[in-house]
């Protein structure tokens, strides 16, 4: 796929894709980045993309005329003339929230294109007339989008095909299944006599899967019940949930 970033800082994003999944999947050829400078796009000599708001204020905001111009150099023009499988978003503390199931969606993108809004705000006819979808990476506010764009671009280039060695490790992340991960361990066996689970060391590989699925199911029932309701659940997985229910409600001091 290609993502295609509008930024007016271009070289913050170098480090980040210089090594690990973002390099690798740019390496297979399975993702293709380019990151557009947005003063390349002004017609003045100090490249001005931001000017104040009307009404008055504090605070700058980013004029629209550059962004037009970035987006039509990328064809991606309006909303109502744009090929599908293309999509154009703006980075806003307001908009959707990023989440696992939407970076899957993402990913399945022919080109997504990111604007990273910066200073008080983004001119409103920009959001009107080019953005698809305003999206959040939580509830705080930035300095600028282009964190929130590297975000997004690391959860999608680990998400295309062959980017990581095994895609079951993808399949079994936080989310992907509904669920959280289940913890991990590794050598060694005994560190300060702090020991590991010792099915881990059985060899019975499904007494292990049954073990991790437990501790996934149990994870996600103490930190996040909520995603408990969406999940998919086999009917082993809503008997164990049962148990644990029964074994949390012993647990909690008797109500005075
Ligand atoms: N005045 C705006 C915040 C501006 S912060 C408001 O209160 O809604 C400057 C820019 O940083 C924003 O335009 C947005 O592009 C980006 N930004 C800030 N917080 C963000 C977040 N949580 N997720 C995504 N982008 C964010």
């Amino acid at each position: 796929m290609r993502l295609s970033l509008v930024t007016i800082f271009p070289d913050w994003f170098s480090g980040a894709f210089a090594d690990g999944m973002i390099r690798v999947a740019v390496e297979k050829q399975k993702l293709q980045v380019d990151v557009v400078n947005l003063r390349d796009f002004t017609d003045d000599p100090h490249r001005t993309v931001d000017d104040s708001p009307f009404g008055g204020g504090p605070g700058m905001v980013m004029k629209i005329e550059p962004i037009d111009r970035a987006l039509a150099s990328l064809n991606v023009g309006e909303k109502s003339a744009r090929p599908a499988g293309t999509r154009v978003l703006l980075t806003s503390p307001q908009g959707r929230r990023f989440d696992q199931r939407t970076a899957i969606e993402w990913a399945a993108l022919d080109h997504l294109v990111i604007v990273c809004g910066r200073y008080k705000g983004v001119d409103e006819r920009v959001a009107e007339r080019f953005i698809d979808e305003e999206f959040s990476i939580g509830d705080f506010v930035l300095s600028g989008g282009e964190p929130a764009a590297l975000v997004v671009t690391d959860a999608l280039a680990r998400l295309q095909p062959d980017v990581v060695g095994r895609f079951d490790s993808v399949e079994s992340d936080s989310f992907h299944s509904g669920l959280l991960d289940c913890a991990y361990w590794t050598r060694p066996a005994d560190y300060k006599g702090w020991s590991v689970p010792e099915v881990l060391m059985s060899g019975h590989h499904a007494n292990i899967e049954r073990a991790r699925r437990e501790e996934a199911l149990r994870r996600t029932f103490d930190r996040r019940p909520d995603l408990l309701a969406t999940a998919d659940l086999t009917s082993a997985d809503r008997k164990f949930l049962r148990t644990l229910e029964r074994e949390r409600a012993q647990e909690r001091p008797a109500e005075q």
